[in-house]
């Protein structure tokens, strides 16, 4: 697996830093983001490192698609699939990406405004 000593999301799938998981496969993880920004806001990750979407998109083995299928299981799980969830990757610092370990923002459980800021 791919990681990187000094990366915050490889030392949470490694446990070096604690979080509440919610749901974790092989390959993935989903975790509570420690400062939620709606109702729900969950985290999915590839346990691997890949900076960027564009870096796993790159990868093509799969392992995007099981990201996608962990946030929608994310969503079942936390009964906002129906009601509707917002699934954001930010890319790149101009987007707001503060963390280089790709993941994608599962969030619901209130509102959405359109377009985000
Ligand atoms: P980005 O800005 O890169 O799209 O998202 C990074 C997210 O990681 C932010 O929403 C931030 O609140 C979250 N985050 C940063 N540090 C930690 C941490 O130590 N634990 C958890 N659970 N989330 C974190
Ligand atoms: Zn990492």
């Amino acid at each position: 697996m791919v990681s990187e000593a000094d990366c915050l999301f490889c030392k949470i799938t490694t446990g070096e830093i604690s979080a509440e998981i919610v749901h974790e496969t092989g390959r993935t993880l989903a975790f509570r983001d420690v400062n939620p920004q709606a109702p729900t806001h969950v985290l999915v990750i590839p346990k691997g490192h890949y900076p960027s979407a564009a870096a796993l998109a790159a990868a093509d083995d799969g392992l995007a698609d099981e990201v996608f299928t962990a946030a929608h299981a994310v969503a079942e799980r936390e009964g906002i699939a129906d009601s509707g969830y917002r699934l954001v990757f930010n890319t790149g610092p101009g987007a707001g990406q503060t963390v280089f370990h790709v993941h994608g923002h599962v969030l619901g459980g209130r509102g959405m405004a359109w377009p985000p800021g």
